[in-house]
């Protein structure tokens, strides 16, 4: 069993296929640790890229990576991963990074470069960061980047070669040594199978249509607030701030409400929340907000 902390750096590119920016990997470097945390090997490979043939100025002057560079040494990013896959492969092996956002990039990459996220070459994964935090007394409940951590720790870094992927690396494992605990790091390594990248991968969204196969908005149960008991509706829903809401009333309290009912796709399902508002009181709210306004814009 080993321990492989990896590092990937990435250029910001916008993909016409998936309509968005996307986070291209240009650069993959780990090391591996045995049991005793000895390094026993390294892997580096620059990545050619796809989606944008150029390197952002952001990337250029944070990595020094340049494009010549890339289109001399680089690889395609399939070569690239069945390489890193290889090199990597082990029984029990534990992968580590810095913040899990190297491998949301790689599952992300995964899906737009190769239609999948079969990652199935990592199956244990420790957020370095998460688990070297712990360590910390926090002042704020800020992320600590790699090079406050080195600071925090006492390992002296030289700066000029940061932000290359094998260099953080050495700079992580140097950190997690510093740490390391048999038993505490046990807490902190994850199972990933293929819904675990799915799920890192995936973006929740609210559902603006009140009747798909996903939701229905009117087959929603609205409860008064007060008594518990099932609400009429006093009209259709209409959405908005992709949100639906109606006038409901409790026949029982006799009183009415604006409910919003908002549906959220998640990965696993929809998660419906339901919140009503006493009209009056919305009401008032409403003539004193607009009063506001008026004062405002008396203001002006
Ligand atoms: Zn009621």
């Amino acid at each position: 069993m080993n321990y492989i902390i990896f590092d990937l750096e990435w250029n910001n590119a916008y993909s016409y296929v998936s309509k968005g920016f996307m986070n291209e990997i240009i650069e993959i470097g780990a090391v591996k640790l045995n049991e005793r945390l000895e390094i026993v090997d390294t892997f580096k490979q620059l990545v050619k890229p796809k989606i944008t043939k150029k390197l952002s100025g952001r990337c250029k002057n944070l990595t020094n990576i340049t494009n010549e560079e890339l289109k001399e040494n680089g690889i395609s990013f399939n070569d690239a991963i069945a390489n890193f896959a290889q090199w990597s492969s082990g029984y029990g092996n534990v992968f580590l990074s810095w913040s899990n956002s190297d491998l949301y990039v790689l599952a992300a990459d995964y899906q737009i470069l190769l239609g999948n996220v079969d990652i199935s070459f990592i199956s244990k994964y420790c957020d370095a960061q998460k688990y070297c935090m712990s360590f910390i007394e926090k002042e704020d409940k800020n992320q600590v980047s790699l090079a406050k951590c080195c600071e925090l720790f006492g390992i002296d870094i030289d700066t000029s070669s940061l932000h290359r992927a094998l260099t953080d690396c050495y700079l992580e494992a140097e950190c997690f040594k510093k740490v390391f605990d048999r038993n505490k790091i046990k807490k902190y390594i994850v199972d990933c199978d293929k819904t675990f990248f799915e799920r890192l991968i995936y973006k929740p969204y609210l559902i603006t249509s009140p009747k798909s196969q996903l939701f229905n908005v009117y087959e929603q149960v609205i409860l008064c607030p007060d008594c518990n008991s099932e609400m009429d509706r006093l009209k259709g829903y209409e959405c908005v701030n992709k949100s639906f809401r109606c006038p409901t009333k409790c026949t029982v309290c006799n009183k009415s409400y604006w409910t919003t009912v908002r549906a959220k796709k998640t990965y696993d399902g929809v998660v419906v929340s339901v919140k009503s508002v006493d009209m009056n009181k919305k009401k008032a709210r409403r003539l004193s907000q607009s009063k506001n306004q008026q004062k405002n814009n008396a203001h002006l």
